[in-house]
């Protein structure tokens, strides 16, 4: 019997926009957790590095590792496709590293229906308020509105999946927010469980889409 106790998988999913991507870096650099690098079909933004932030790549060469099997899971968001790669993730995972995703709620619900061995803790990003949602957007895609609007909508449907996961956090303090995700994880990871206000993240969600 082997000796080595696996890795457990993190999985952060949001609407566009929340913050979630700077909590994704701030818990894998300060809790020894690997980055699951995801491939998209998406162009590359400004400041976006091949190969550390996402494996940029055209739509025939996505199609080409859909049909080899190589995604743990993938979707399509606002036109592209995004998938995460089984093969570095599960080498990770058996010699005891653990492992965190940046993904959409489709993926998300992909790595749950696979019953995989490992443990899986699964949260849920809130952004403050409508309006802060919207500059962050702008203020991202270099005041692109149209892009921004787009995300806005696509923000109404996907914040809905709130109630799959096991943790939701407001993000209106980077700080406080990073803290909860982590006290939250160590939690879980001595089997022992936290709940959150289920009824307080209810109202937000509505004022959200108000
Ligand atoms: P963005 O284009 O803003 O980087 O990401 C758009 C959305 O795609 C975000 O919600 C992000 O979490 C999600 N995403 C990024 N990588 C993956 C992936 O590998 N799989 C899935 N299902 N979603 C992803």
């Amino acid at each position: 019997m082997s000796d080595i106790k696996e890795g457990i998988i993190v999985i952060l999913s949001s609407p566009s926009g929340a913050g979630k991507t700077s909590l994704v870096k701030e818990i894998s650099s300060k809790n020894n957790f690997s980055i699951s690098i995801s491939h998209t079909t998406r162009k590359p933004r400004n400041n976006e590095v091949d190969g550390s932030d996402y494996y940029f790549v055209n739509e025939e060469k996505f199609k080409d590792l859909i049909s080899k099997k190589k995604f743990l899971e993938y979707a399509k968001v606002f036109n592209n496709y995004y998938g995460s790669s089984k093969d570095e993730v599960f080498k990770n995972l058996d010699k005891g590293q653990n492992v965190i995703f940046d993904i959409d709620w489709q993926g998300t619900e992909q790595i749950k229906q696979k019953k995989l061995k490992y443990k899986i803790i699964t949260i849920f990003i809130l952004p403050p308020s409508r309006k802060e949602l919207f500059s962050r957007l702008l203020n991202r895609d270099l005041n692109d509105e149209k892009n921004a609007k787009e995300r806005m909508k696509q923000f109404d449907k996907d914040v809905l999946h709130w109630k799959n996961y096991d943790l939701v956090v407001i993000n209106d303090n980077f700080d406080k927010c990073y803290d909860k995700i982590i006290k939250y994880i160590n939690l879980e990871k001595n089997n022992s469980s936290d709940n959150y206000n289920k009824n307080l993240i209810k109202n937000h969600v509505l004022g959200l889409l108000k």
